[in-house]
């Protein structure tokens, strides 16, 4: 008989390949676990992690509970309660349904679960440690579920040295949160980080839901959706130009109430608001798809995070037109005709109507399209020529002159001082004589790199010029962002912020550094959040000074003296 080199694994070792599929950081615990909580039925959900989830995270809920037997064969693989037969599988109508999630946690963890259901006395008590059963036995329990996870990856280094730090993994779990908190106002959700609470989240609307989650800005500054065709139904609300993001992460697409993703669907919702959005701006939304389970294919991912349409294209009309809608109904977008089913969607930027009178909303539309750049201006190329050495005599004591002055650190082998002429083009050039010639400078690079060695000296030793602020500002922000900002505190204040924790989520900014004198505070601060938080950079400091830099600079198109 020739020799055998193929084996059929040992159960263990396949959960734990398996389990890479499903569960690959902490948050994935999480999203199982609470999906579970919902297909039991469960009203009231609580979450607790520590340290990123990687030593915790406890799922309670108050749902169904197990039996003993149950309980025994959930952490089976392929052991599942939501499907039995093959046309089930065309109609899920439950989170779950793989029967594999509890198997794939449990083989890379030790695992604590209490359950109990309506009609049993006593509860059941089942530890388990790398998916091996240790301990069964008798507890007292309410009805519903307890599952604690703890020491995830205890039995895998190679994940385990894949995770990110306590915080990053942490802003991931809340990331996913938003994903149930959003689609189940009607669950009561209650979140820990530790000992401290950070949602408590009481049966609501979703509209006071989206306000309670991101904060009172957001609740002022959305549209309801409210759209049906042959296709479907959306609802769910879309945010006004004050919620325009720089990051992406407030876009929320859920499909008969489960969180996806689709590249053509979410390009559906941002191509509603036509020009009104800038480049590189994302605007917050929460819609909610809700599509026959027979016309869509959710079971093309482990995670079930990107799904099939049978027709994705009546999919995308339907979002497109619910979007649109909102906008028009809310007064936010500028159109010159109703949208058209019959036409296929072709977006065309429209000038800002003006003979319609003031709506609510109308008219900060019109000022957004009068900040775009006018590319027929772009063409009727003017050279602008300003003498900087005359105007800023005739200015002199205005607010900007050391501003005006700074970019000409950067000049090389400049001329002596009183020779030197710099003039400015276009708002967006500086041009200036150097002995072997002329030097052009972009304006807001050449800025942009003298704050960014300037933040960088600051770390090192100086003290900051901080701008006491003559009214401080309150600002509210997600805990997401609250988390980021923490995490840049300590440099952030020695740039010259003084930011000042003021209750849950909120901070009072005190003062800023000279050079965001006369700027929109709370806009800086929070595109530097979301550019913190893009910034794959490892260096912390590097990040935090390139992202203020950047933001700090002056831009193209600002005059200087
Ligand atoms: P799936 O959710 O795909 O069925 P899981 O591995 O996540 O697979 O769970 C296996 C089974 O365990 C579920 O089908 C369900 O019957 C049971 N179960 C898991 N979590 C809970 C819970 N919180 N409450 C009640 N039953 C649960
Ligand atoms: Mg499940």
């Amino acid at each position: 008989m020739s020799e055998r080199r193929i084996k059929i694994l040992p159960e263990s070792l396949s959960n734990q390949i398996a389990a890479g599929e499903v569960i690959d950081r902490p948050s994935s615990v999480v999203k199982e676990l609470v999906e579970n909580a919902i297909d039991a039925g469960a009203t009231e959900i609580t979450v607790i992690v520590q340290d990123g989830g990687k030593t915790l995270i406890q799922v309670v809920d108050n749902g169904s509970g197990m039996s003993e037997a149950d309980a025994l064969l959930a952490f089976e693989r392929h052991s599942t309660s939501k499907i039995a037969v093959q046309q089930d599988l065309e109609r899920i109508r439950t989170m779950g349904f793989r029967g594999e999630a509890l198997a794939s946690i449990a083989s890379v963890s030790r695992v604590e679960l209490k359950t109990r259901t309506e009609d049993e006395e006593e509860g059941t008590f089942l530890l388990l440690e790398g998916g091996v059963i240790r301990q069964l036995s008798k507890t007292a329990f309410q009805r519903g579920t307890s599952i604690a996870v703890k020491s995830l990856f205890f039995n895998t280094p190679a994940r385990r040295k894949f995770l990110k730090s306590h915080q990053a993994e942490y802003r991931h779990i809340l990331q996913v949160m938003y994903r149930y908190f959003l689609p189940f106002p009607e669950i009561h959700f209650r979140f820990y980080r530790g000992e401290e609470e950070i949602f408590n989240l009481p049966p609501d609307t979703l509209e006071n839901r989206i306000a309670r989650v991101f904060g009172e800005k957001y609740g002022q500054n959305i549209l309801p959706l409210q759209f049906e065709t042959g296709a479907g139904a959306v609802r769910g609300f879309v945010g006004n130009m004050d919620l325009f993001r720089t990051s992406r992460g407030e876009q929320f697409l859920f499909l008969n109430r489960r969180y996806i993703q689709s590249k053509s669907l979410n390009w559906a919702v941002v191509s509603a608001y036509e020009s009104m959005l800038p480049k590189g701006n994302y605007p917050f939304y929460v819609v909610l798809l809700q599509i026959d389970p027979e016309k869509v294919d959710v079971n093309v991912h482990p995670s079930k995070i990107e799904v099939r349409f049978e027709d994705e294209r009546a999919v995308y009309g339907l979002i497109y037109r619910a979007v649109k809608e909102a906008l028009l109904q809310g007064g936010v977008a500028p159109v010159l005709r109703a949208p058209d089913p019959e036409e296929d969607f072709v977006t065309v930027p429209l000038a800002p109507q003006r003979d319609t009178g003031p709506k609510p909303g109308q008219g900060q539309a019109a000022t957004f399209a009068e900040r775009e750049p006018d590319p027929q201006k772009e063409l009727a190329f003017q050279f602008e020529f300003r003498d900087a050495r005359r105007t800023q005599q005739q200015e002199e004591g205005s607010s900007v002159p050391e501003q005006a002055a700074k970019p000409r650190q950067v000049l090389p082998e400049r001329e002596p001082a009183e020779q030197v002429s710099v003039w400015q083009l276009h708002n967006k050039y500086l041009f200036s004589q150097i002995k072997s010639g002329l030097i052009i400078i972009d304006q807001h690079l050449a800025h942009e790199r003298i704050l960014y060695e300037k933040a960088l000296k600051l770390f090192r030793d100086a003290r900051p010029v901080a701008q006491q602020q003559l009214f401080p500002k309150t600002v509210e922000l997600s805990p997401e962002d609250f988390e980021t900002l923490l995490e840049m505190q300590f440099y952030l204040s020695r740039l010259g912020f003084v930011v000042r924790e003021f209750g849950k989520n909120t901070v009072i900014i005190e003062a800023v550094p000279a050079e965001l004198r006369n700027r929109d505070e709370e806009k800086v601060l929070r595109e530097m959040i979301d550019d913190y938080r893009q910034n794959k950079e490892p260096d912390i400091r590097d990040s935090i000074a390139k992202t203020f830099a950047c933001k700090s600079a002056i831009k193209a198109g600002d005059p200087l003296t």
